[in-house]
């Protein structure tokens, strides 16, 4: 008997005895008879999540009880996000706001925004930077649409063969346009950037995907047109569909050049009361650290960002809202400006010319995090595809300003460490 066989047999004994079934299935899986994915199809993705739960904690004695705990529709996740399921880990929400925000997409608006962290005292100090955004009339925001690249890289056989290729491409961008965009009224070609080397062409697709952050979108579209038409048309191979150039998660000088999702840009200016009061500093001081900290030492660091700790906030956004984590890899690449302006006043900015970007798709449908975005106000229009996404992106771009400021704030009057002490110690001694 194969093993889809065995899971069948047991499945069907289920139905007369199902405790003995079920145990059956948890001792097949312990003792590696049958594999995780190969529970019956015919069982529900929650019955299938206890079974596999429960052989874990055969195999390591761990319990996973409280994995078991979780609000969100468990067949379309396990169909959907996240094969062999399991059930589910939580992160605690915390919220920052009001912030006031004077976008193009939130036009002059205050909002609470919810941030999945278990780092203590990150949303308290980006909390304190909202109320100083707040105090200074709110953050200036504007996003770019730069669209979600997808790079296919092709083998040619020398330089000769490699400028037909990029001349190919030119003639027929119009037809490749047509095919790519067949599968969906969202996606849109904006162009295609050619970037050789010897025997290896790289082609870097760039597309509008609405609302949604695109990546299976325009992976999905280049394949197709790779399939039928690049590859027979000019017999020039794709040897993988991602050739790193794209560049998807991963730190980037051709994405921090370029941009890729969205290109965020916030900014604020601060005068010498509120960088007293509500901040706790001045503005020589914030100029200063801004020098040291963010531009000289992540030179001596060789980073390629210049900020402080733009995935921290980042990652508690993209937690909440159901963005990628992944992509916080890419996303934290960017640059905080801190400048004088005004007596004892400042001008301070940040700079995220790469965050992918999504209202629809991927995880942001789950229950949670769609009561997260309800709460932010974004919500899909097919009518209006992209506005949605646009304003998140805003929200996003301001809340970075505010955990920004209050970090290199607590820098300057060395309140990070007792901060940290006071609200993110669990009291142990070490
Ligand atoms: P992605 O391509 O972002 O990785 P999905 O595979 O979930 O994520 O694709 C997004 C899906 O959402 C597509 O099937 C697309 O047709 C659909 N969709 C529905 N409404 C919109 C919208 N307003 N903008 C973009 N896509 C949308």
């Amino acid at each position: 008997m194969n093993e889809s066989q065995a899971a069948l047999s047991l499945v069907t004994a289920e139905e007369s005895a199902p405790r003995d079934a079920r145990q059956e299935l948890v001792d097949a899986l312990a003792e590696g008879d049958l594999r995780f994915h190969q529970l019956p199809k015919e069982m529900s993705a929650r019955r299938q999540a206890e079974v596999r739960r429960d052989a874990l904690s055969k195999i390591s004695g761990a319990r996973l009880d409280s994995m078991g705990h979780y609000p969100f529709d468990d067949e379309r996740v396990s169909r959907q996000n996240c094969e062999n399921f399991l059930g589910a880990v939580q992160v605690p929400v915390g919220v920052i706001g009001p912030l006031r925000i004077r976008g193009e997409y939130v036009q002059d608006e205050e909002l609470y925004v919810p941030l999945a962290t278990t780092e203590g005292a990150l949303v308290a100090s980006t909390n304190r930077g909202c109320r100083a955004l707040r105090e200074a009339g709110g953050a200036v925001v504007r996003v770019d649409n730069v669209g979600i690249t997808r790079a296919p890289v092709f083998r040619t056989s020398g330089v000769v063969e490699t400028r037909e290729f990029i001349q190919w491409l030119e003639v027929n961008t119009e037809e490749i346009r047509r095919r790519t965009e067949a599968g969906s009224r969202f996606l849109k070609l904006l162009d295609i950037r050619p970037q050789a080397m010897g025997t290896t062409v790289f082609l870097r697709f760039r597309f509008d995907s609405g609302d949604a952050m695109g990546m299976n979108m325009a992976t999905i579209a280049c394949d197709r047109v790779i399939e039928d038409f690049i590859e027979p048309q000019t017999g020039v191979e794709c040897v993988s569909l991602s050739g790193n150039f794209c560049v998807d998660k991963k730190p980037s000088h051709v994405n921090f050049q370029e941009g890729r999702g969205k290109r965020l840009f916030a900014e604020v200016q601060l005068d010498k009361q509120i960088l007293h009061k509500v901040l706790k500093t001045n503005a020589r001081a914030l100029v200063e650290v801004q020098y040291r900290k963010n531009l000289l030492g992540s030179i001596a660091a060789g980073s390629l960002g210049f900020n402080a700790h733009f995935a921290n906030i980042l990652a508690a956004f993209f937690l909440a809202t159901g963005q990628d984590p992944a992509q916080v890899a890419e996303s934290a690449v960017g640059v905080t400006t801190i400048e004088p302006r005004g007596p004892e006043g400042v001008i301070a900015s940040v700079y995220l010319p790469d965050v992918p970007l999504a209202a629809v798709g991927g995880g942001t449908s789950l229950a949670t995090q769609q009561e997260a975005l309800a709460l932010l106000g974004v919500q899909a229009d097919s009518e209006r595809p992209g506005h949605a996404v646009m304003r998140l992106a805003e929200i996003l771009g301001a809340s970075v300003l505010a955990g920004e400021l209050s970090l290199l704030s607590a820098l300057t009057s060395r309140d990070l460490a007792r901060a940290h002490e006071k609200l993110g110690r669990s009291g142990a001694k070490s």
